[in-house]
């Protein structure tokens, strides 16, 4: 049975002007599901404007769906859905966002901010009872209550809050984490424990991760499968090192030949090429796609003139 399925989405955002509207697609006709059984990191790539957050928010119930749905164990949780139905699916998807100082009030003690989650989804005000939610959470992230107890956001390193942040999120015991380039503002050097805790979360908790990078090594060292989405459209989806070691749509093969071999920081990321961005003019208007290969991969086909 399928954790999560995404049907056919896709967002246009419309914004008013002088001159005009404007719209915007940020995601079109997006298609994947997750198995509930098997929990995988999922990851989308792209580069920066391509939809990838965009996708995470409507998966979150953060942006309504503009044409498509999106279902949690077969139920509908989009903007269609009844309130019920989401408020029950919100324990189920956590979010991990890109920056932990922006996901706790710089104001107050970071535990509060657990609390007010446990308190929520475990429908209780009981001291000890919330405390051990808190308690158990943060040892699942290598960090314990009592070392978090007392301390403020700017107290702690960009690498430890980002645990606080996961932390945070497994208190409702979710199936499905959503984490969006989660150590882009983390100090390299604790980039790759974190990307190990989510490992570990999926293999020894089960928890599914949708991983949202425009890293193309970690995304190699961490995937089960993934999605290549250029321009709001998805043009590659499969096992994410057959789709590394051998990309088949252009678009895939030119990220590839484009991440940047420099050393330590700016490795494996990605870097738009005047030949990615003439070949992103070229398809505009050619939606193309996604055929299913015997290789359980998917990539996006173009009729030829
Ligand atoms: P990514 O996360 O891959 O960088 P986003 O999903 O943030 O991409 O953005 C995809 C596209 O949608 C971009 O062109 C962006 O400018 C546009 N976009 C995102 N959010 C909004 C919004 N709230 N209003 C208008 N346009 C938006
Ligand atoms: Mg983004």
């Amino acid at each position: 049975s399928t954790l999560l399925d995404v049907r056919d989405v896709s967002k246009r955002f419309t914004m008013g002007g002088l001159f005009g509207r404007k719209v915007v697609e940020a995601v079109s006709n997006a298609s994947f599901s997750l198995s509930a059984e098997k929990p995988e990191i999922f990851t989308i790539i792209g580069e920066s404007g391509s939809g990838k957050t965009t996708l995470a928010r409507m998966i979150l119930g953060l942006e309504d769906v503009t044409e498509g749905e999106i279902l949690f164990r077969g139920e509908k949780v989009d903007r269609h859905a009844g309130r019920e139905a989401r408020l029950k699916f919100m324990g189920n998807v956590q979010p991990v966002f890109q920056n932990p100082f922006e996901a706790f009030n710089p104001l107050k003690k970071i535990e509060r901010y657990l609390e007010s989650t446990a308190r929520r989804f475990l429908h209780t005000n009981d001291k000890a009872v919330i405390d051990k939610a808190m308690d158990e959470a943060l040892q699942k992230v290598g960090l314990s209550l009592k070392e978090v107890r007392g301390r403020f956001p700017h107290e702690m390193s960009g690498g430890q809050l980002q645990r606080c942040a996961i932390a945070r999120a497994l208190i409702p015991n979710p199936p499905l984490l959503i984490a969006d380039e989660p150590v882009s503002m983390v100090d390299a050097s604790l980039r790759m424990s974190i990307v190990n805790l989510l490992k570990s979360l999926r293999d020894d908790l089960g928890v599914s991760v949708i991983y949202i990078t425009h890293d193309l090594a970690t995304a190699y060292y961490i995937s089960n499968r993934l999605i290549i989405m250029q321009r709001g459209r998805i043009v590659e989806m499969g096992d994410a090192r057959t789709v590394l070691d051998n990309p088949e749509h252009p678009y895939s093969r030119l990220l590839k030949g484009s991440v940047l071999s420099t050393d330590d920081a700016g490795a494996g990321k990605l870097e738009t090429q005047p030949e990615m961005v003439k070949l992103a003019n070229d398809m505009v208007g050619k939606p193309g796609k996604l055929v299913d290969r015997p290789d359980g991969r998917s990539v996006r086909v173009y009729e030829t003139a």
